[in-house]
């Protein structure tokens, strides 16, 4: 099994990030203590972006990966490989950023499985340790080391959801849609569009994350408004964009997609 692990120096530009409420107070303030944090919010609102601009800003590489269900814990901590005849160590993602001191983001922590992420509950208390079984010791995470994981509150099945004990451990900062008027910043500053249109976007993508009996498993996410701005700034008409890039991007169901086509021409 391959796994996408990312490693992303710290950028030399700032990312662009529009705050929403404390949230970065709230991470400057767990990196000060080294304490790990989790990320509440829906696909597509900025729980990656929002990492990486605090990792930039406190100058510390990242490594992310995204949780899936044939993660295993070798994935995560290292295997034996071999490599022309010889079997050699290679560490997996957590044990590089556990000796860089780095920051470790698991992304959609929910879809690894939990005999997975045990391996991260030492690390995620005062322990700060890993313990690397296959290699017969435990390592000590560098200054600087902080665990980050992210999850949506809002489509996990009950048993997915996190362990009581694995959540206990972390601070949570909830990160939701922006409000209004910094969605269309991002979503004008990301799409390269003007702020008329971002607008518009944005006043839509409102217009569907409140549906009453909504059937859609996901909202328009900034990400997606992003994706049909990107469109219009290549020269397509709006509602051609919207339709691509957010109508059909949210349902496959005949009647689900009139019903937002309808909603797209009430609301554009
Ligand atoms: P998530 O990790 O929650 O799925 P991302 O961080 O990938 O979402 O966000 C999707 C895109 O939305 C980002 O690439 C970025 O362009 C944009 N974005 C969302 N929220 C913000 C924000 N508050 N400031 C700047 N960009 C944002």
């Amino acid at each position: 099994m391959t796994l996408t692990a990312s490693a992303v120096p710290t950028r030399v530009a700032t990312p662009f990030y529009r705050a929403v409420g404390d949230e970065v107070a709230v991470f400057r303030a767990a990196a000060g203590r080294g304490l790990p944090v989790l990320l509440k919010g829906p696909t597509g609102c900025g729980k990656t972006r929002f990492v990486e601009t605090m990792a930039h800003e406190l100058g510390r590489e990242l490594i992310t990966v995204a949780g899936h269900e044939d993660m295993t814990s070798a994935d995560l901590v290292g295997r034996f490989l071999l490599q022309g005849g010889e079997t050699v160590w290679v560490d997996g993602p957590l044990t590089r950023a556990v000796r860089q001191g780095a920051i470790f983001y698991l992304d959609e922590v929910v879809e690894a499985r939990q005999d997975t992420t045990v391996v991260i509950h030492p690390l995620a208390d005062h322990r700060r340790e890993l313990p690397v079984d296959r290699l017969g010791t435990t390592l000590s995470a560098a200054p600087g080391f902080q665990l980050v994981i992210s999850y949506n509150p809002g489509y996990q099945s009950v048993l997915k959801s996190l362990k009581e004990s694995t959540r206990q451990r972390f601070v949570a900062i909830e990160l939701g849609f922006p409000p209004v008027d910094i969605e269309t910043d991002v979503v004008a500053h990301e799409a390269g569009v003007d702020p008329e249109t971002a607008r518009a976007l944005v006043m839509l993508g409102n217009a569907i994350r409140h549906l009453e009996g909504s059937p859609l498993r996901e909202v328009a996410s900034t990400r997606l408004l992003i994706l049909a701005g990107g469109l219009v700034a290549e020269g397509l008409g709006l509602r051609t964009a919207v339709q691509s890039a957010v109508v059909q991007a949210l349902s496959d169901d005949s009647d689900v997609v009139r019903a937002l086509g309808e909603l797209v021409d009430a609301v554009l």
